[in-house]
């Protein structure tokens, strides 16, 4: 008998899934695009006919189990889809129930941050690590943490929100509702909407100049206006990599890590966003091997939900 996984990686824009085999690797791929405007019965169509195309042909014996990245909140225990943001129209979607329903094999579901860390860690630089921490930096910021070589999933299967994690009390607020949080002050969005504010107050600045006006202000136009060497925008990353380097730092404290991976669209700013993160974390870390913390990129890239989902059911198939 032969052994897969399917994976599946359900993204605001795509869906793809794949195929495993245990102790070899990567098979069959397929992609659909979400088209989430949709709604969720039509999405759970377009994620059954990508499963189907990937599973063509394999005796259903030989399927462990599939494994399922999705955007949060969810719940992973149940596998219910409780309401992400860019999902519209997912309100407790029992994502698990329908997948075991439709496919009769173990069906295991959890947040891509958390997979996203796993998959690091099973897949990318975190390989061969016992504790690694992972944050993924776009609009918002998740991660996940792996600690004695588990993903560490908390009483409800909630632990590793670090995005929620206050980094200044008197900071502005959060789209959680909380004051402060390390998403609220080091996100794209979060660095994008303090471009505003500064430009708005008329500070002088490239991003004012008509090069860019009419085009929407993005982490990724801040920092190609950094390296232009414009002053307000290398302030705007200096500002997101201190907060930043404040919740790295914590997170340090707490887990003890061997490595922090950075990852997602903002993380590709690279060294003016890094290179503060492990100054601050060298300068301030309580112990000399916690100073020497590595602050590691992300190696995975686009797969790496689908990695993740890989790793999720490995997991859970051996277990
Ligand atoms: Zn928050």
């Amino acid at each position: 008998m032969t052994s897969y996984v399917l994976g599946v990686d359900l993204g605001g824009t795509q869906i793809r899934a794949c195929l495993w085999k245990v102790e070899a690797g990567m098979e069959q791929q397929a992609k659909k695009p979400t088209q989430a405007r949709q709604g969720p019965s039509r999405v759970l169509k377009r994620i059954k006919l990508a499963v189907r195309e990937v599973l063509a042909g394999l005796a259903p014996e030989d399927l462990l189990a599939i494994g399922i990245a999705s955007p949060g909140p969810l719940d992973p225990q149940s596998g219910i889809i409780l309401s992400p943001a860019n999902l519209p129209g997912w309100d407790r979607v029992p994502l698990r129930e329908i997948m075991v329903k439709e496919f009769h094999a173990p069906v295991y579901v959890n947040n891509d941050a958390n997979l996203a860390c796993l998959a690091e860690h099973r897949f990318g630089h975190g390989q061969g690590a016992s504790d690694l921490v992972y944050l993924t930096i776009s609009t918002g910021i998740g991660g996940g943490v792996v600690c004695g070589g588990q993903l560490l999933m908390g009483a409800h299967g909630l632990a590793a929100e670090p995005g929620h994690m206050i980094v200044d009390a008197d900071g502005p607020r959060c789209g959680c509702g909380s004051i402060g949080c390390l998403e609220a002050l080091s996100s794209g969005t979060a660095i994008a909407r303090q471009a505003g504010e500064w430009i708005r107050e008329g500070q002088d600045s490239l991003l004012a100049s008509p090069t860019y006006s009419g085009k929407e202000l993005t982490a990724q136009i801040v920092a190609e206006a950094a390296l232009k060497g414009d002053a307000l925008a290398q302030r705007l990353i200096s500002r997101a990599a201190y907060y930043l380097g404040i919740g790295v730092l914590n997170l340090i404290h707490i887990f003890d890590p061997q490595m922090v991976i950075l990852g997602g669209g903002v993380s590709k700013i690279g060294s003016p966003l890094f290179d503060p993160v492990q100054l601050w974390v060298r300068e301030h870390a309580l112990t000399p091997a916690q100073r020497e913390t590595p602050i590691l990129p992300a190696k995975l890239g686009d797969d790496v939900g689908l990695f993740g989902a890989v790793a999720w059911a490995l997991d859970n198939a051996k277990a």
